[in-house]
């Protein structure tokens, strides 16, 4: 879970980035950093926490140059310090190379193990450091090889973006688990994470980067390079993580070629046609359940009302109150309204349950709000297996459906009902053709091995 961000050949490109970061801050909230390139020199600013408080104009103003790259982190692998923030920047004996990156490696375990062997010195815990030690190592000559040849022997999720020298890179890997799109601002090429950073700073949406394409941007020209098609990689299926679409990508962007507000839409309708509901008004849990909830109510004509308010001004810390005020970190996010709940059979819409925690805590406070029947509905199939692609859900033990039937996990979050969208009807909702998505956290398919702890497998 993290966002990147780059930008070629604008004066301004600091400034750029950090209004990209700032549209890319629900991608990462732990930690954020710019590197800028202009002539030879190169600076960065990087700080844990939120864009807004890692960086001040003076900040921006200093990170002169017309080269930039961005990003803000949720840690998946490596912990959450200092060391880690990225994007990633070192020297070595051909220049420099500077990464951005988001998704997970499978093969980490291996390759750094061989490199430190061959005598690599690793600074941080990142596995996108990997990339950099193999960048530096390669012995082709021409960048395109050595991005190829580098880039070949990582498996796993990638969606990076480099600058190496004059050159800003973008590269997906050839499952395209990740997304990363192409944008035009006047001359400069802009590549993000999402199309709502585009938007922010007014770029066109070009293209996304393919599963398996490196695009090399030399000031105003863009090359591209098909590594799915080349000697390097073998032909992959994709495998798009769906999870951008149920819960983690913004409802303003398109990703994988569409609008991520809209299939949220169709999955609440999917949900409403296969999980009906006796119940007088349909609610979602802010904000995640927002837009299934829209679907479900438009399908089932019941009416759509807000019963919870959220409050978006919640910073990392807060001054904690004394103990009399009882659940005050919950409270503090979601407010009921008693009015709109009050002896009402409620259809409360969320788009997943992970350790159900949560959902536990919003059902009590919908309860202690007057709402005299609570069903639940999940506008995704219950989520039993660990991500390895770089969604951050924890354990297998960790995750309440993996070891529970839905009866078990209605009752732990104390619903009157409690029903998931079936992984077809999931599928049938999509946009793409079902072929295109990695399912795994909901089948345990994964399109990969796992990745391998010293010839262990991390499932066992
Ligand atoms: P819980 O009821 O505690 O399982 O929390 C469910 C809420 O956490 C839902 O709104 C989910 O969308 C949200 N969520 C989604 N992905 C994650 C994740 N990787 N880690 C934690 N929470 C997540």
């Amino acid at each position: 879970m993290c966002g990147i961000f780059g930008v070629s050949t604008h004066r301004d490109a600091a400034r750029l980035t950090y209004l990209g970061l700032y549209a890319l801050q629900h991608r990462g909230e732990e930690s954020a950093g710019i590197v800028v390139q202009r002539g030879k020199k190169v600076h960065y600013h990087k700080g844990m926490g939120l864009v807004g408080d890692v960086f001040t104009e003076g900040d921006i103003k200093s990170l002169k140059g017309d080269m930039a790259v961005g990003h803000v982190r949720y840690s998946t692998t490596g912990s959450s310090s200092t060391k880690n923030i990225q994007p990633f920047f070192v020297t070595h004996k051909k220049g420099y190379i500077a990464i951005a990156h988001n998704g997970n490696l499978v093969n980490t375990y291996a390759l750094r193990n061989e490199l430190e062997h061959k005598g690599s010195i690793f600074s941080t815990s990142m596995d996108s450091e990997i990339i950099a030690h193999l960048l530096a190592r390669t012995k082709a000559k021409k960048i395109e090889e050595s991005l190829a040849e580098s880039l070949s022997e990582i498996e796993g999720a990638y969606a990076v973006v480099l600058m190496i020298d004059n050159l800003l890179i973008g590269a997906r890997d050839p499952y395209g688990w990740r997304p990363l799109c192409i944008g035009k601002l006047n001359g400069a090429y802009v590549l993000a994470s999402e199309t709502c950073a585009l938007d922010l700073i007014q770029a066109t949406y070009i293209r996304d980067i393919e599963p398996g394409e490196i695009v090399i941007i030399d000031k105003d020209k863009l090359k591209s390079i098909r590594i799915s098609t080349s000697s390097f990689f073998p032909t992959a299926e994709h495998a798009y993580c769906i999870f951008e679409y149920i819960y983690f990508a913004r409802p303003d962007s398109n990703i994988f070629g569409h609008n991520v507000y809209s299939v949220r839409k169709a999955l609440g309708k999917q949900l409403a046609k296969e999980c009906p509901a006796d119940a007088d008004l349909v609610m979602p849990i802010p904000d995640s359940g927002n837009y299934a909830a829209l679907g479900y109510s438009e399908e089932t004509k019941i009416p759509y009302e807000v019963g919870m308010i959220r409050n978006h001004y919640i910073g990392r810390t807060f001054i904690q109150p004394s103990q009399f005020i009882r659940d005050f970190r919950v409270k503090v996010k979601l407010n009921p309204i008693k009015d709109v709940l009050k002896n009402k059979r409620v259809a409360i819409i969320e788009d997943s349950i992970v350790r159900g925690t949560t959902s536990r805590i919003r059902v009590k406070t919908l309860r202690e709000a007057g709402a005299k029947k609570i069903h639940m509905r999940i506008s995704c199939p219950p989520l039993c297996y660990p991500c390895f692609y770089g969604i951050d859900f924890p354990t297998k033990k960790e995750l309440i459906a993996s070891a529970h039937s839905i009866k078990w996990i209605r009752d732990f979050i104390g619903a009157d009902s409690l029903e998931y969208l079936s992984l077809d009807g999931m599928l049938k909702s999509m946009p793409l053709p079902k072929k295109s998505f990695c399912t795994a956290c909901f089948t345990g398919n994964y399109p990969t091995e796992p990745p391998k702890k010293i010839g262990k497998s991390v499932l066992e």
